[in-house]
């Protein structure tokens, strides 16, 4: 079977030619362990250490910062928890925006579950921002930290991060942002914007998969502890001998996004509007989220009367994602589009399309007939149910 046309790249983007080279060359660098004070070990080390100063200079946190994790789950979890429970602040109370991934929402649900800590959800506006007055009514002066991403995975909607943090330092409250989606590809620096936390993965920008990392200011360092406790590696916030060859190719994949991401979602810019505005000309799609600011690559598009997951099976030629979540068997509608407000039906007729580096024009015009025919076979099929 020929590979089917990529139009996932929120899911995970394709490694690129030139990190999975830097992948082999330091899995080639052992053997040798990188707390090992020998050459081999301190070869790794000093990879590990290149790595640490692309991956902050993407961000704009200090090199010192950077905590390298298996992932933005991972990066998540620690932002959240290691916060809280080492929180040396008499601040019991965490706000999460709505909209955030699982591995944001499921810490907070896991927080509260265990009393550990008192949480409250932001409201999502109908076209997926963070609601502002929301969050001004829940903010006070025993919020420790507010969790809001920068760009959402399912919508491509990106968040007024600026807002976000001049109204949770009025409460001196913390800023943990998941900007797994927006790194690389919209200009974000953590310093500028004053954010206390931040995580990233390398598999969104064409790294490799099981690499991510959380940047930490100054200020938050000293109140935070490991989740994962062993000897002490990453400044005792995340045991475990590293990743090395991962965490290289993550940094060479950081570099790269900081000089080509822009124009990466520069290029696909003019695809993505294509595809969109065929779709909703030939196949009556509706953009979630059209009227907020979006990531340029990423559309969200509801198909009324065709199940996503239906029209995916119809089209195997192509790879899109419905944002369905599996929960004991049973597909569930996307949680980020039932927060914003959504009925269960609407929710489960949206595809993703998110196009990335190697999107090309072609592809974009080989997959039109193909999304269209597909909406149009579901939705003949359940109109004669
Ligand atoms: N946060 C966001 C916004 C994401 O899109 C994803 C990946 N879908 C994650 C966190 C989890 O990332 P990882 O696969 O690196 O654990």
């Amino acid at each position: 079977m020929t590979d089917p046309i990529y139009l996932d790249n929120n899911a995970s983007t394709p490694l690129d030619p030139r990190v999975r080279q830097r992948l082999l060359e330091a899995l080639d660098a052992g053997p040798g362990n990188p707390s090992s004070s020998h050459s081999k070990g301190q070869q790794l080390s000093s990879l590990i250490q290149r790595a640490r100063e692309q991956v902050a200079d993407l961000v704009g946190g200090g090199a010192g910062s950077t905590v390298f994790t298996s992932g933005a789950t991972e990066a998540n979890n620690l932002a959240t928890m290691g916060l809280v429970e080492g929180n040396l602040t008499p601040r019991r109370r965490i706000l999460m925006f709505a909209a955030e991934h699982a591995s944001v929402l499921n810490v907070g649900r896991h927080l509260g579950h265990t009393g550990t800590a008192k949480v409250d959800v932001i409201r999502a506006t109908s076209d997926g921002l963070i609601d502002l007055e929301s969050l001004d009514e829940l903010l006070a002066d025993d919020v420790l930290v507010v969790s809001v991403m920068a760009a959402n995975s399912e919508t491509g909607v990106v968040n007024p991060i600026g807002d976000v943090v001049e109204a949770a330092r009025r409460v001196g409250a913390f800023v943990h942002c998941d900007a797994t989606q927006a790194i690389g590809r919209i200009p974000f620096h953590m310093s500028e914007f004053g954010v206390d936390l931040v995580t990233l993965s390398s598999h969104k920008i064409y790294g490799p998969q099981g690499v991510g990392a959380l940047s930490i200011s100054s200020q938050v360092r000293r109140h935070m502890v490991p989740i994962v406790h062993g000897g002490g590696h990453e400044t005792g916030l995340r045991s475990g001998t590293e990743n090395a060859a991962g965490i290289a190719a993550f940094g060479h994949a950081a570099e790269l996004a900081g000089t080509e991401g822009i124009e990466d979602m520069a290029r696909v810019a003019p695809l993505l509007e294509h595809l969109t505005a065929s779709l909703q000309l030939a196949a009556d799609g509706v953009v979630n989220g059209e009227d907020a600011p979006r990531l340029s690559n990423t559309a969200n598009i509801w198909f009324a009367g065709a199940d996503a997951d239906a029209v995916l099976a119809n089209m195997p030629t192509i790879a899109a994602s419905s944002g369905s979540a599996c929960s004991s068997g049973a597909p569930e509608p996307s949680p980020v589009l039932l927060a914003m407000g959504q009925d269960r039906t609407r929710a489960s007729e949206a595809i993703r399309f998110s196009l990335g580096r190697y999107t090309t024009p072609e592809e974009v015009d080989r997959a039109l007939p193909q999304i269209v025919s597909a909406v149009s076979r579901v939705r003949e099929l359940s109109s004669r149910q």
